[in-house]
């Protein structure tokens, strides 16, 4: 049995995992704040997890957000945790005894995201959260690159003139498509930002349609990048962003289909048909972390 950790700033899921890839059991607690904290949050999921299944576990895995190194499970500028620099894995196997690895979250969830969904070939998991990035998976394995960077494209600026990331540059993806983005672009009250603006958009608000607009048309040009870069088979949509559902996808869809209109070699790449939603409510990033452990998702580098 194998335990996966999707460590949030609010929450931690936790499941096991048995040596099919079968989640036979999970449970939630709240995070906590700062390293100790965390930590303690962390072996109390894994605790509790021994008492739910009654099975021993082999291994624990952890997605976490922030800088990962997971060679040493140590985790750097975890803001929303409340931790700068902190060895995560280290402490968190002196706590439970059981080996640990270490995962950014969103390169956890797109192993859990390929597994769960059953996709097949080169796969990339396109995080619309509070950031912009993507994980990349292909034969089953995760593609982390040289130096760790691989799939960070909320980096990368679509326009020079427009907003000031917090990477430093100007017009990055992350300032047009992510839901830190929305929820600047779109101010208001509503829990859920972007659905929210999709809603307005629906209805006709012209400022509405005009941010959601702009939000399609980065995440098409994510999914152009993605395959243009990498071929990718298939660009799953997931992170709180993707709540907004069919509308968002019927949206990017549009614009990919314009550009393809334009473009012979973009009609080409089919884009339109390698895009989709992650299903609500699959715990893609704990079980992707609990099978970093797993023989099948050896972690490759270049
Ligand atoms: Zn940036």
């Amino acid at each position: 049995m194998r335990a996966g950790l999707d460590i949030g700033g609010t929450k931690i899921d936790a499941v096991a995992v048995d040596s099919d890839g079968t989640v036979t059991g999970s449970l939630r607690l709240p995070t906590g704040f700062g390293e100790e904290e965390v930590v303690a949050g962390a072996a109390a999921a894994v605790e509790g997890l021994r008492r739910l299944t009654g099975a021993s576990l082999d291994s624990i895995g952890v997605g976490i957000p922030g800088l990962v190194d997971p060679a040493t499970g140590r985790v750097r500028h975890a803001v929303n945790l409340g931790f700068h620099d902190t060895p995560f894995g280290e402490a968190l196997e002196a706590l439970t005894h059981t080996p640990v690895a270490v995962e950014n979250d969103v390169n956890a969830a797109a192993l859990g995201a390929v597994h769960l969904m059953g996709l097949e070939g080169p796969v990339a998991y396109l995080n619309l959260g509070t950031g912009f990035a993507a994980g990349l998976v292909f034969d089953g394995a995760l593609w982390r690159g040289a130096r760790g960077v691989s799939g960070e494209i909320g980096h990368i600026p679509v326009d020079p003139q427009r907003d000031l990331c917090l990477c430093g540059q100007r017009g990055c993806l992350e300032t047009v498509a992510a839901g830190s983005a929305i929820a600047r672009l779109w101010p208001t009250s509503h829990p859920y930002p972007a659905q929210d603006l999709f809603r307005a958009a629906a209805d006709g608000d012209p400022h509405a349609v005009a941010v959601s607009r702009r939000v399609s048309e980065g995440v098409a040009a994510a999914v152009r990048l993605l395959v243009l870069t990498v071929d990718v088979e298939r660009v799953v949509i997931g992170g709180g962003v993707s709540h907004v559902g069919a509308p968002l996808l019927s949206a990017v869809r549009l614009v990919l289909e314009e550009w393809a209109a334009a473009s012979t070699f973009l009609a080409s790449l089919a884009l339109p048909d390698r895009i989709s939603l992650l299903p609500e409510g699959l715990p893609v990033a704990a079980v992707g972390a609990a099978m970093l452990g797993r023989p099948s998702s050896v972690v490759r580098s270049a």
